[in-house]
C-alpha cells in the first residue's frame, strides 16, 4: 500500500490509500486500505493517518482512527503512532500468539508527523520550507535519515 496524508495552505488536509492488497490474497477479500478508520482516516480539524500492512490486524484495531482519535485530544501524531500501536501490536500477540507486519504514518495539521511500525519501514516527508526527505522508521526506534 502507498498511503499519502496532505496538508494544503488552507488548513485542509486529505489521505488516499492505493493498493494491491496481500500477494495471494483470496478473491474478493478487501483489506483494511479502502476502510475509513482502518487503513485511512482525516479530519482537517486535527490531522490524518494512513496504514499498511496486514489488513486483517490493521482492521481489528481501527489504528487511523485511533491515531486522529489520539491526535484530538492533544497527543502529538508521534505519541498517538506510539500509543495506538505499540499496545496493540501487544495485545494482538496476547490474544493471537502473532502479530501481522504493519506501518502506521500520521501527520497533524500543522505539519508535524509520526510513524510507528514493527517492521523496517520507509517513508517520505515533503513540505514547502525543506528538502525532501526519505526515512527509514524501524520497530519500536525513533526515525532515522537514510
Ligand atoms: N494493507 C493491504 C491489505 O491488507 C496490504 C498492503 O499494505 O500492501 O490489503
Amino acid at each position: 500500500t502507498v498511503g499519502a496524508i496532505t496538508l494544503a495552505q488552507s488548513g485542509s488536509m486529505a489521505v488516499a490509500t492505493s493498493t494491491s492488497g496481500l500477494f495471494m490474497k483470496k478473491q474478493g477479500r478487501i483489506g483494511d486500505s479502502p476502510l475509513s478508520g482502518s487503513g485511512f482516516y482525516v479530519d482537517s480539524e486535527i490531522g490524518g493517518a494512513a496504514a499498511t500492512g496486514l489488513g486483517e490486524d490493521i482492521m481489528k484495531g481501527c489504528l487511523s482512527y485511533e491515531i486522529v482519535r489520539r491526535m484530538g485530544e492533544g497527543e502529538s501524531p508521534q505519541e498517538a503512532c506510539d500509543h495506538a500501536v505499540y499496545p496493540f501490536i501487544r495485545k494482538l500477540k496476547k490474544h493471537y500468539g502473532k502479530a501481522g507486519e504493519f506501518s502506521l504514518v500520521a501527520m497533524n495539521n500543522k505539519g508535524e508527523w509520526g510513524v510507528a511500525t514493527n517492521v523496517e519501514f520507509t517513508f517520505c516527508v515533503a513540505t514547502n520550507k525543506e528538502p525532501r526527505k526519505i526515512l527509514m522508521a524501524n520497530p519500536g526506534e525513533n526515525d532515522t535519515t537514510i
